[in-house]
C-alpha cells in the first residue's frame, strides 16, 4: 500500500517539469517559507555548472512499516530557495543549492533554508551525484527535522494582545493590560493559586492602555523578560561561580539568534535573553557551560567532564536546548 503511494505521487511530480505543484493527493505545503519554487531551468542557465542533472532512477525506497500515512502523504520534495541543481534520493525531490569552492571533499549541510551542497573545482558532477546517493538517508533526515521545526516554529510565533501567552522560565504567562499599574512598574507577574489545573496561574500585569498596540505590547514584554533575564542569571552565575572554582567579571544579555552564550578569558559572560523562556535547569545548563569556559576554554572532554561535576544531566538538558522551538518576536 505504502509503495503503491509512493509511486502514485512519483508520477504526479515528475522530476522533467519542476514548476508543477505539490503532486496531486498530498497534504498542504507547511506555511512556514514562502513555496515559490524557483525556476531551475533560468538558475541553471546562470550557474557555474551548467551540466544536466543526473536523474536517478532507482525505485523508491521503502519507508518500512514504520511509515506512517503522514510521512507516506508528506509532500516529496525539499526546495532550498536559492536551488540550482537537484537529485532524487530515494522517492524525493530534493533541490539544492550548489556551491564550488575551495575545499577538500564534498560537504553537505542542511539548515532551515534546505540542503547546500559544496564541492572542490575538481570533483565531477557525476561523483558529487553519487556522495549525495550514499548520504541520502542522513539528508533525508536532517531535512523532515528542519520542516518539522520550522512547523514549530510557526504554531510558536505569538499575537500580541491582551490574552497572549509567552513561556517564561517553562512556565506560560499570559499577557494583561492593566493601565493602573503606571507605566514604571513595567510589568507585575502574578500567580494565581485557585486557578485549575491545566490552565496557565501566571499573568504579565503590563502598565499599558487597552488601545497599546502589539508592537508596544511586544516591547514591553520584551523588556519585562530581559529584565528577569539579568536577574536570575545573575543568581544562577553566582550560584555556579564557587562551585567550578571561577570568577566571573560582567554580565551582558545577547540576542543573537544562533548563540546561546559565550565567555571571555577575562571573565565576562554574555547570554541570550531568550533563555529565559526555557525551564531553569536549561538556563542553568547554560550558565555552567559558559563558567566552565573560564577553566577549559574548548570543547574538549575535560571541559565536558568540568560542565558535569555541576549539571550531570547536561546532555539531555542540552538537547531541548536544541529542539525546543521558541516563540518569535
Ligand atoms: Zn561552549
Amino acid at each position: 500500500m505504502n509503495r503503491f503511494l509512493q509511486l502514485a505521487l512519483d508520477l504526479f511530480d515528475p522530476p522533467a517539469t519542476p514548476a508543477a505543484g505539490p503532486a496531486a493527493g498530498s497534504t498542504p505545503r507547511p506555511k512556514a517559507r514562502p513555496r515559490a519554487r524557483p525556476d531551475l531551468q533560468a538558475s541553471l542557465a546562470s550557474a557555474p555548472a551548467p551540466a544536466p542533472v543526473p536523474v536517478d532512477l532507482t525505485p523508491p525506497q521503502d519507508l518500512g512499516p514504520a511509515a506512517t500515512l503522514d510521512q507516506v502523504l508528506a509532500p516529496a520534495s525539499f526546495t532550498h530557495p536559492g536551488a540550482n541543481r537537484h537529485a532524487l534520493l530515494g522517492a524525493t525531490r530534493v533541490a539544492y543549492e550548489f556551491k564550488r569552492a575551495r575545499r577538500r571533499n564534498i560537504g553537505f549541510s542542511v539548515g532551515p533554508e534546505g540542503l547546500t551542497v559544496s564541492a572542490p573545482k575538481w570533483v565531477p558532477l557525476y561523483e558529487v551525484e553519487t556522495a549525495l546517493q550514499s548520504k541520502s538517508a542522513w539528508i533525508l533526515r536532517k531535512l523532515g527535522e528542519m520542516r518539522e521545526r520550522a512547523q514549530r516554529m510557526e504554531t510558536a510565533r505569538i499575537e500580541w494582545k491582551e490574552g497572549a501567552s509567552f513561556p517564561f522560565l517553562g512556565d506560560t504567562v499570559i499577557v494583561v493590560l492593566d493601565p493602573r499599574q503606571g507605566a514604571a512598574g513595567g510589568g507585575l507577574l502574578q500567580a494565581d493559586s485557585q486557578s485549575l489545573p491545566g490552565v496557565a496561574r501566571h499573568t504579565l500585569h503590563l502598565g499599558l492602555s487597552h488601545a497599546a498596540s502589539p508592537a508596544q505590547i511586544r516591547d514591553a514584554v520584551q523588556a519585562w523578560l530581559m529584565r528577569q533575564a539579568t536577574r536570575v542569571f545573575t543568581e544562577r552565575l553566582d550560584h555556579y561561580a564557587p562551585l567550578l572554582g571561577v570568577q566571573w567579571k560582567k554580565l551582558s544579555l545577547s540576542s543573537a539568534s544562533t548563540r546561546w552564550g559565550t565567555a571571555s578569558a577575562d571573565g565576562s559572560i554574555r547570554l541570550n535573553w531568550r533563555l529565559i523562556h526555557f525551564r531553569l535547569p536549561v538556563v542553568d545548563y547554560v550558565v555552567a557551560h559558559e563558567l566552565s569556559h573560564l577553566r577549559v576554554m574548548d570543547h574538549s572532554p575535560r571541559f565536558w567532564d568540568t560542565v558535569a561535576t555541576v549539571v550531570p544531566d547536561y546532555q539531555a538538558l542540552r538537547g531541548q536546548l536544541r529542539d525546543e522551538a521558541l516563540p518569535h518576536w
